[in-house]
């Protein structure tokens, strides 16, 4: 565990939270590196001998450290964007590990990906695959494809991020996928790779993704007597962390109940949450203490804009105090909330704690969607954020600054001789 306390201080691996506050200042990101690499392996190491590639889904935490440290465990990458695909490279990871994933592939995404050689594309929409085919043909390339299939299953997490039903906009529905395969089995221009399917976030049994899997595989049965020879499943991501105290999926069994149905079939898969959720926290500062006769509200330094998931999806985030033992502080069910001009800007609610005004607390599982979904709202810099391994931390990405945020900014400018 990279988070725990020791002589009553949180600490990082072996660094307190309270000596990287002073070197870095509030709020921050923290994380550890240890977590991030033992998290990987654990996926890694349950497949054995079983072909396999571990692809870490980008937008949980798109860092150049933290992709770094899993290129050096030869970890391949789930991309959404070109954007993730130039981070995956300037860090160090492989373009011929990682798998394309999004709905809405623009042209020149395509051409890059084609150029710097992507392991495969997982295709969204028969308009897609014929985009796809019209790049790869432009440039003279075959593009390697999946075909990401929706297999309608209910993974039972919160609306905005289950992806596996008819209602969402991701995949094609299973009986269309026979015919986009069909057709780009047909193309010199397309090679049929896999078959990809992504049911949705932070689940936490593997019932919904056995269900996927069955339906996937009547898919590939009906495919090879098509005489169309899949080479890799790619069952996405979406393994769920402990936020709450909540039953987690086992990695080990899940992995063994997967091999156990697909063959020699290659599997594939994109886990991000279950990689850095738990590897990071977000600490921020109490400004102010502020009682009236119904609640009592903890005015935080750190905002929606910093840790979006409580405002987003009433996402639910521990908070533990970094001194753990605060013999001075008001005992009150605290709401912990932002600077920012909204009542839906707080970072979590009712939470029972003694504070003092100037104490830091962190929020953990912050790993996760935590910086990446960040922005700068209300003219706030983004945060700092720091990487620990053992005794040693180093600052991975710097605080913002105020005048960076208007840099790219012009004013109206009024020529000598405005025409009208
Ligand atoms: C978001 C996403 C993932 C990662 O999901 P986690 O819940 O973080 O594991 C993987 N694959 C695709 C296609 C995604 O959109």
């Amino acid at each position: 565990m990279g988070f725990s306390y020791k002589n009553q201080i949180l600490h990082a691996e072996s660094v307190a939270i309270t000596d990287l506050m002073k070197a870095y200042g509030s709020p921050l990101y923290v994380y550890s590196r240890t977590d991030i690499e033992n998290n990987w392996r654990e996926f890694d190491q349950a497949f054995g001998a079983h072909p396999h590639l571990v692809c870490y889904a980008v937008k949980a935490n798109s860092n150049l450290a933290v992709l770094n440290v899993l290129a050096k465990l030869g970890s391949g990458f789930d991309i959404v964007s070109i954007g993730e695909l130039e981070r995956v490279l300037a860090a160090g990871g492989k373009a011929g590990q990682c798998v394309f994933s999004g709905v809405a592939k623009t042209v020149i995404e395509i051409e890059r990906a084609l150029e710097v050689g992507v392991r495969c594309f997982n295709v969204e929409s028969a308009s897609e695959l014929s985009r796809i085919e019209a790049v790869a043909r432009s440039v003279g390339k075959q593009a390697p494809i999946s075909i990401r299939v929706n297999p309608n299953v209910d993974a039972k997490t919160h609306p905005y991020i289950s992806t596996g039903l008819k209602e969402n906009k991701f995949g094609v529905d299973m009986s269309d996928a026979l015919n986009l395969y069909q057709q780009a089995q047909n193309s010199k221009y397309l090679n049929v790779q896999g078959l990809d399917c992504h049911i949705g976030s932070q689940i936490t049994e593997v019932a919904p993704f056995l269900d996927a899997l069955d339906k996937v595989l009547l898919l590939l049965e009906q495919l090879k007597d098509k005489g169309i020879d899949i080479t890799h499943l790619d069952l996405g991501g979406g393994v769920g962390i402990d936020y709450e105290g909540e039953q987690t999926i086992d990695i080990k069994a899940y992995v063994d109940a997967i091999i156990s149905k697909v063959g020699l079939t290659e599997i594939i898969l994109e886990p991000g949450r279950a990689i850095v959720g738990n590897a990071g926290i977000f600490v921020t500062k109490v400004e102010f203490l502020k009682q009236n006769s119904e609640h009592s509200f903890a005015i935080v330094d750190g905002a929606m804009n910093d840790l979006l998931r409580p405002s987003f999806y009433n996402a639910y985030h521990q908070v533990l105090p970094i001194n753990e033992k605060n013999t001075t502080g008001v005992q009150a069910q605290w709401d912990l909330v932002g600077p920012i001009c909204e009542t839906g800007d707080f970072l979590a609610k009712n939470r029972a704690l003694p504070l003092s005004e100037g104490d830091y607390l962190a929020l953990m599982s912050a790993g996760a969607y935590g910086f990446t979904m960040s922005s700068n709202y209300n003219t706030r810099p983004r945060v700092a954020e720091v990487m620990v391994a053992n005794a040693t931390h180093q600052l991975v990405r710097k605080r913002e600054t105020v005048a960076e945020l208007f840099t790219h900014e012009h004013v109206w400018h009024t020529p000598t001789k405005e025409t009208i």
